[in-house]
């Protein structure tokens, strides 16, 4: 299987690391928390609790979501900037904990591959969504160094929060991502591990280019 899996927690670099690896070696590129994060989006935007399981799977036959061009299509609207909002984090994170969610979402991230090249990141990939994957690795990074990143990409956003605060968030949901009944973040087996606090995206890529045919 030509399929590169990135797992890890949030902040530890995996998205940009993915997309580049995606676009040098010209594989299709899966992004599968903005999946759990549309749904998120979705439940909130229908104004119930991402927290409700009952009403959270009530309105999964209702939401079609795509990715395509690295962005995200909820019901056919591209909702790239809107899932990226940080309430979103710990809404899909709530989500994310559901069966029939997590079902719904493994069937359509594995319709994705088709026989091409693909590389996806999220929390489950070498471990339950693609467990015969060729190449699976799994980032990490200390949590200070995650959320200076976050709080980086908050900026961007215009979004202003302290570092404490930011740690805070992170180690909440990584604690959720972590010790939820099904399909926790684990280290899958057989993926290596590199922990990218003291590198940038440009050696995290080469280190993984270097252990890939092709
Ligand atoms: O990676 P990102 O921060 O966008 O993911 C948002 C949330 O979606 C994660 O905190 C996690 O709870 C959930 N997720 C998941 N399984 C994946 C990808 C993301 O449970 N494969």
């Amino acid at each position: 299987m030509k399929i590169i899996t990135i797992d890890g927690p949030g902040g530890a670099g995996k998205s940009t690391v993915a997309k580049k690896l995606a676009l040098i070696l010209g594989y299709l590129y899966l992004d599968t928390g903005a999946m759990y994060r549309a749904v998120a989006l979705y439940v909130l935007l229908k104004g119930k609790s991402c927290k409700d399981e009952k009403a959270v799977t009530s309105l999964l036959c209702e939401i079609d979501i795509m990715h395509e061009n690295n962005k995200i299509y909820l019901n056919g609207k591209d909702v790239e900037s809107e899932i990226r909002d940080p309430e979103i984090s710990e809404a899909a994170s709530a989500v994310s904990t559901f069966y029939e969610v997590r079902k719904k979402m493994v069937e359509l991230q594995r319709r994705v591959f088709h026989g091409k090249g693909l590389v996806c990141e999220g929390r489950d990939m070498g471990s339950v969504v693609f467990p015969d994957a060729c190449y699976k690795f799994y980032l990490t990074a200390s949590i200070e160094e995650r959320a200076k990143r976050r709080l980086r990409d908050l900026e961007k956003m215009r979004v202003t929060a302290s570092i404490s605060e930011t740690i805070q968030k992170l180690d909440k949901r990584d604690r959720q991502d972590s010790e939820r009944a099904i399909s926790p973040l684990v280290v899958p087996e057989g993926a290596l591990v590199i922990d990218t606090t003291w590198m940038n995206v440009q050696e995290v890529t080469e280190k993984i280019l270097s252990c890939v045919d092709h």
